[in-house]
């Protein structure tokens, strides 16, 4: 499968762009949409599910507009929205169930079948009966992929599926993804979560402020900041002062005084060394030069 999201705009009362000529190219597997909360994410990912017209621009899915064939697109598509929520006292297998019969499996026993094999893959079989709106908010998750899931979409939307779970549920839930990726259909992730994308996407994209600052592998955004990522042992004093003018990714107090990783292009009057550059260092890279473009560009 092949999208093409081509200059694509959103205007949200009047003149603001919610996004602005976004153009991106998604083929087979897992692609992860990065970018902090306002960016555009959801915005973007309700116009691909066809919940949301776009001001102009077009997306087309194997080469068709996917808002002139909208039910023929809403077929292939599985979506996991960001708010996902639910208080249904149907118990749980009862709630796929009916998502199920929702999405047009009518006929009883394969339907039956389905619901019992995606409880299995999803791990909740053990929990089938227990009320869906009392689960755990992971388990209350991985329903709602299971819900997206059941009747075998092609195209898989999952908006900041891991925001509120725990360590444990988080890593389950990216393992869960990778599973059901594979060469033959596309699943997109949107989050804001560096790790979601460094452990599952084979593509990505950077959204920063309803643009696209970066499209690529996970590996060519990381390289992008190789040079610019520093390691430096600083005093208090200095480290309250480097803060002001250099983005300060992580700072560890040692014995010799703090262990600080920053971005710079060029670290001047400190002791540092360059380090090997992570997708989470390139993340706040990137973002750091699109806000100073911004700043320079609005005042
Ligand atoms: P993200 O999912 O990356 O957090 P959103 O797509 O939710 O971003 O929002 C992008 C921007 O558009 C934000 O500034 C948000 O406040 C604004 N926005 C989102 N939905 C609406 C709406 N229905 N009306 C007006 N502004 C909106």
């Amino acid at each position: 499968m092949e999208i093409h999201i081509d200059q694509l705009n959103k205007v949200y009362n009047k003149d603001f762009y919610a996004l602005k000529d976004v153009s991106l190219s998604i083929g087979n597997g897992m692609f992860g949409l990065l970018g902090p909360n306002g960016a555009g994410k959801s915005t973007l990912m309700r116009i691909l599910v066809t919940l949301m017209k776009p001001t102009s621009g077009k997306i087309t899915v194997d080469g068709k507009n996917i808002h002139k064939h909208r039910k023929e697109i809403r077929k292939m598509i599985g979506y996991l929205p960001q708010d996902f929520r639910f208080f249904s006292k149907l118990k749980t297998w009862e709630f796929l169930d009916y998502s199920a019969a929702l999405s047009g499996m009518t006929n009883n026993k394969q339907r039956k079948e389905a619901v019992d094999q995606m409880l299995e893959d999803v791990g909740l079989f053990d929990a089938r009966d227990r009320q869906a709106g009392k689960l755990s908010g992971g388990m209350k998750r991985r329903l709602g992929i299971a819900q997206a899931l059941i009747n075998d979409p092609k195209l898989i939307v999952v908006d900041e599926p891991t925001t509120g779970l725990d360590p444990d549920e988080r890593i389950r839930f990216r393992n869960l993804l990778s599973k059901i990726s594979g060469e033959e259909r596309v699943i997109i992730l949107s989050t804001h979560i560096v790790a979601d994308i460094s452990s599952t996407c084979n593509q990505m994209a950077l959204l920063s402020q309803g643009e696209v600052a970066f499209q690529g592998t996970p590996e060519d955004i990381t390289e992008k900041a190789r040079g610019s990522v520093w390691k430096v042992i600083l005093t208090t004093r200095e480290l309250e002062k480097v803060k002001e003018e250099y983005p300060v990714i992580s700072t560890v107090m040692m014995e010799k005084g703090w262990e600080v990783i920053l971005v710079a292009d060029d670290l001047q009057g400190y002791p540092g060394e360059k380090i090997e550059p992570d997708l989470e260092h390139a993340y706040v890279y990137f973002m750091d030069k699109e806000l100073n473009e911004f700043m320079v560009s609005e005042y």
